[in-house]
């Protein structure tokens, strides 16, 4: 058996024309607004690649940059006057924040109404209880990504690897509400390979480069690889063994061009979806 590949870079095209598409159709330009504190290099060129992927998409888009020394106060002041502007849909602060700073608090100060990224407690919350709910991106996108390899979720068994709040426990709650049976492993399951053979929905999340191995992969499972993962010689690759699976899983994500731009379509989505909501 030869996997299918899932073309995460088509998928995100198309989910980009459908937002601007719908976009263009509203009498007024939804707007993200995104906030980076320092000078990280890799949240730079993330931050950049979100303000450019919004406004291809005809949204607004805003980018705030404060200094490193930015004061937790300052902060939440500017996520204040973000909720209170009436033309901002979406706020995105882009982690991680400098080490003075309490994320959480930060996250917390969002209007749950403008939370693109889906990670305020409110919305993790409703998430949790089967709500319709601003669902954070790369979850968004995993199920996404299982919709176009046309896995049936309702009864199947999927295993998720990894708990973070931003990845593994969001994807579960999702696949829970698609009537999944879902084991949510971490770096303490007892034999993660067993887990995975029996499982139909193989989602890595983990950060471990190619952790996940052709053969804990079931005959024909759609296996979707969140990780990435730069590894000596500037490769990068996901948490799960890409050759060696495709030759036993149905249906595949690649690293890259899986996951990582169908995030930022979402991304997109969420804005247009809050501003719809909003409005
Ligand atoms: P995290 O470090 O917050 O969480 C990792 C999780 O993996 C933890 O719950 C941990 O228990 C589990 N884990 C670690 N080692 C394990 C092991 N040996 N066996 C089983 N479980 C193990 O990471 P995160 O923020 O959830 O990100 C996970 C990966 O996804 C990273 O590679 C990250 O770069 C990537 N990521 C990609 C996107 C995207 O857009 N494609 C978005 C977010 C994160």
């Amino acid at each position: 058996m030869t996997a299918r590949i899932l073309d995460g870079r088509a998928l995100a095209a198309a989910l980009r024309a459908d937002v601007a598409a719908r976009a263009a159709s509203l009498a007024y330009r939804p707007k993200l607004a995104v906030v980076l504190v320092g000078d990280n290099p890799a949240s730079a060129v993330y931050v950049s690649a979100k303000d450019r992927a919004a406004r291809e998409a005809r949204l607004d888009a805003q980018t705030i940059r404060l200094p490193a020394e930015t004061t937790q106060a300052a902060l939440t002041d500017v996520v204040g006057a973000l909720n209170a502007d009436p033309h901002v849909d979406g706020i995105l602060v882009q982690l991680p924040l400098p080490p003075h700073v309490e994320s959480r608090a930060v996250l917390e100060a969002i209007d749950p109404a403008k939370d693109v990224d889906g990670f305020h407690p409110i919305n993790a919350g409703r998430l949790a209880d089967g709500q319709d709910v601003l669902t954070p991106c790369t979850p968004r996108a995993v199920m996404k990504l299982l919709a176009a390899a046309g896995a049936a979720l309702s009864g199947a068994r999927a295993v998720v690897i990894g708990r973070s709040a931003i990845v593994g426990r969001p994807v579960a709650g999702l696949l829970t509400a698609a009537h999944a049976t879902v084991t949510l492993a971490h770096s303490r399951t007892l034999d993660l390979a067993h887990e995975c053979r029996r499982a139909g929905i193989v989602v890595a999340a983990t950060g471990r480069p190619e952790m996940v191995r052709g053969d804990w992969v079931a005959p024909g499972a759609v296996v979707i690889d969140v990780g990435i993962n730069r590894v000596a010689g500037g490769r990068l690759v996901g948490d799960v063994a890409y050759d060696e699976c495709l030759g036993h899983a149905g249906a595949i994500t690649p690293v890259p061009g899986g996951v990582g731009p169908m995030t930022i379509a979402c991304l997109l989505e969420n804005t247009l979806l809050a501003a719809e909501r909003r409005r």
